[in-house]
């Protein structure tokens, strides 16, 4: 198919009542529409989805879509089926399937009727999957999450190394990968796997310029410390990771009883609490959630003002992510770190039981993070290098929003108020 501009814009009010695209989406959705290997980067929420979903739509055949997660994928199928009259237009294909549901997606994609089917990485290695997926016509393979192909990437599945041969089996088909991870290694490992040398690129800027980056020295007073950050900000959203459920209780705990409303989240409670705490959260009737990683994907709440890490995270792509949910809407968003080198140790010892080759990647993705906590140059333009991108760190968008821009004594400073 032959891109057309006017054409695709008219697409995209007809599908999504959107009159512009985002950022780099219509320089991308031409690629695709020309056939070409595409590689896709950008911030979450930088409007991704949309990159695949729109040239599937106005295409002949069916687009297979390579997601981790099956929630995500079925709000996408959700959301796709709510733009149009017809069920089949999207599909997901996974082993929760009962035979009579299978036998209809199948029909679907036969007919031509399924523009989008989602289907999970383990799914797409079943035979009986890829004989049937040979026989239909598919427009293009997008692999979401893209850098769950690399040992460097923070989500390493080893099923999506398995992607390129099943495509392979699929004949000619153009392949897009998109991912939120922009270091340099994990986009060369992507490339490599997927065998894509040739992919047109495109790559979106991560700066956040709203976005304030501060590191402070983790010191026995860090508790008082956070409570006076948080009465601050009376009234306004924020997370606190911690790396433990055990501290993510205790710090909640000593919050509720220093008079801030705050709930606990992590894997450890069961599904409904999560659930309600999430809930609490986003409908405001509680201002601050105290969590471990296992909060965030997928959160899309637009007026966090605060996220705070009572310990530093295993990697700046972590930091960036989780740093990354204040703000959204381009108001206020203070990242705050708490950073001592005894947590980097006890990091390294929760690793010393992994198999070496993890280890060693971990330990460099470490250091990243010491390196970032440590500088006394312009985090912003130290968090973008490490993604590859040139910052000015006078003249570019947010150059002033870190601590160390503002305030290069503030190692001293901030201990100074902690033990106040
Ligand atoms: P990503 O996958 O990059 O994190 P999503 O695809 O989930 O981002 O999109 C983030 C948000 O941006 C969604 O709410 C989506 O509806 C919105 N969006 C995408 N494209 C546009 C556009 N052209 N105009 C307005 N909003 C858009
Ligand atoms: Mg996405």
């Amino acid at each position: 198919m032959n891109s057309n501009e006017i054409e695709i814009h008219k697409e995209l009010k007809k599908y999504f009542g959107f009159s512009q695209f985002k950022g780099l989406q219509e320089q991308v959705i031409t690629s695709i529409l020309d056939d070409k290997n595409t590689f896709v980067i950008m911030p979450t929420g930088g409007g991704k989805s949309l990159c695949y979903q729109l040239p599937a739509l106005i295409q002949d055949g069916t687009a297979i879509v390579v997601s981790p997660l099956i929630a995500l994928m079925k709000n996408q199928v959700d959301a796709i089926r709510s733009l149009s009259s017809e069920n089949g237009i999207a599909h997901v294909l996974n082993s929760s399937l009962t035979k009579t549901e299978i036998a209809q997606v199948k029909k679907d994609i036969t007919s031509g009727l399924t523009k989008l089917l989602y289907v999970a990485p383990e799914s797409l290695t079943k035979e009986e999957y890829v004989t049937f997926l040979q026989s239909v016509k598919i427009s293009f393979v997008a692999i979401d999450e893209a850098h769950c192909i690399s040992e460097w990437g923070h989500d390493f599945r080893p099923e999506y190394r398995n992607l390129r041969n099943i495509i392979k089996q699929l004949g000619k088909v153009p392949i897009i990968g998109l991912t939120a991870t922009a270091t340099p290694k994990v986009q060369e490992d992507i490339l490599k796997n997927l065998d894509m040398s040739d992919a047109s690129t495109f790559k979106a800027s991560f700066n956040r310029p709203n976005l304030y980056y501060e590191v402070r020295t983790k010191t026995k007073n860090i508790e008082s410390d956070i409570i006076r950050f948080i009465k601050q900000h009376k009234g306004k959203s924020g997370i606190i990771y911690c790396l433990s459920r055990k501290k993510v209780e205790s710090i909640a705990e000593v919050l509720q009883v220093n008079g801030i409303s705050a709930v606990p989240y992590h894997a450890g409670l069961d599904a409904k609490t999560r659930a309600k705490h999430q809930d609490m959260f986003l409908m405001e009737d509680v201002d601050v959630v105290v969590a471990t990683i296992a909060f965030g994907m997928g959160i899309d709440k637009p007026d966090v003002r605060f996220v705070i890490h009572h310990d530093i995270p295993k990697s700046l792509e972590s930091y960036y992510q989780e740093t990354g949910r204040a703000g959204r809407d381009g108001g206020e968003g203070h990242c705050l770190a708490y950073y001592s080198y005894k947590d980097v140790e006890k990091l390294e010892k929760f690793m010393s039981g992994k198999p070496v080759a993890e280890q060693e990647i971990g330990f460099a993705l470490l250091q990243e993070v010491v390196a970032y906590a440590e500088t006394s140059m312009s985090r912003r333009k130290f968090l973008l290098h490490y993604f590859g991108e040139e910052f000015d760190s006078e003249t570019g968008e947010g150059a002033d929003m870190d601590d160390n821009v503002r305030n290069p004594k503030h190692k001293v400073e901030a201990k100074e108020q902690v033990v106040k």
